[in-house]
């Protein structure tokens, strides 16, 4: 029988049996873990009332005999109160989770993606920090952490410096007029993409509406959605996405 004690943050929960709730947790040490949470649809549990989504959490768990881990006990390690004020920031955060969630590493711990995670959820419960390019700077240090940051100070095909005038998330990055191919970028949107990843993240998140932000947030979308070959069940990006239709 094995237990452990870790910090966590709740990825997504669904319903397991008559009462029950499994909760789906990323660890400071072991990584993505399944925990069964007994009687949590109950009213009265104080288990169901800890274990919500974006919970930010430490738990006791025990190994059952099946696959599962059981909670033992449960405590916040932060109410997330701002973060859980404002519908744009939860939607922010659960686009953020979907994605941890779809890294493909059932428990195996990686500090790297847990540090970042604590950091975007704390940048989301932050009021001076606009919440709506959030998931798009995370998608970035993420690609970045998994080695495939995207190019974006030179044609990713040719490296000519430019104009870059396309995105393709296949290809890996800006394109130059002669290699164009997958979407339109805008200047105002490459410039806030090269803010975000040079240094000025927070400078980027006290703006309200910078230029290209509907665009970057689509093509940073489309960009984590190639890396792990799947549909995000998030809200699509608003944004007006040109395709190139001349190419
Ligand atoms: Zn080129």
């Amino acid at each position: 029988m094995k237990e452990f004690r870790d910090d966590a943050f709740v990825l997504r929960t669904y319903k397991s049996g008559e009462a029950d709730r499994v909760v789906v947790l990323y660890t400071k040490e072991h990584g993505k873990v399944r925990v069964l949470a007994k009687g949590a649809r109950k009213p009265s549990s104080r288990l169901g009332a800890t274990l919500e989504t974006l919970g930010a959490v430490r738990v006791d768990v025990v190994k059952s005999r099946g696959a599962f881990y059981v909670a033992r006990h449960v405590q916040h390690l932060d109410a997330l109160r701002t973060l859980r004020s404002s519908y744009a920031r939860i939607s922010a955060g659960y686009a953020v989770v979907e994605v941890v969630d779809a890294i493909p590493a059932e428990e195996t711990a990686d500090e790297a993606i847990f540090e970042l995670l604590a950091r975007v959820l704390a940048t989301l419960n932050d009021e001076r920090f606009h919440p709506e390019l959030v998931p798009a700077s995370f998608y970035l240090r993420l690609l970045a952490l998994d080695g495939s940051a995207p190019v974006l100070d030179e044609c990713v095909l040719c490296g000519s410096p430019g104009p870059l005038v396309a995105f393709d998330a296949v290809a890996g990055g800006a394109l130059c007029a002669s290699d164009r191919r997958g979407i339109a970028l805008s200047h105002d949107a490459l410039t806030l993409l090269q803010r975000i990843t040079g240094g000025d993240l927070a400078g980027v998140l006290s703006e309200t509406d910078a230029p290209g932000t509907g665009e970057v947030m689509a093509l940073t979308q489309e960009a984590i959605e190639n890396h792990f070959g799947r549909r995000l069940r998030a809200p699509r990006a608003t944004a007006p996405v040109t395709p190139l239709l001349d190419h």
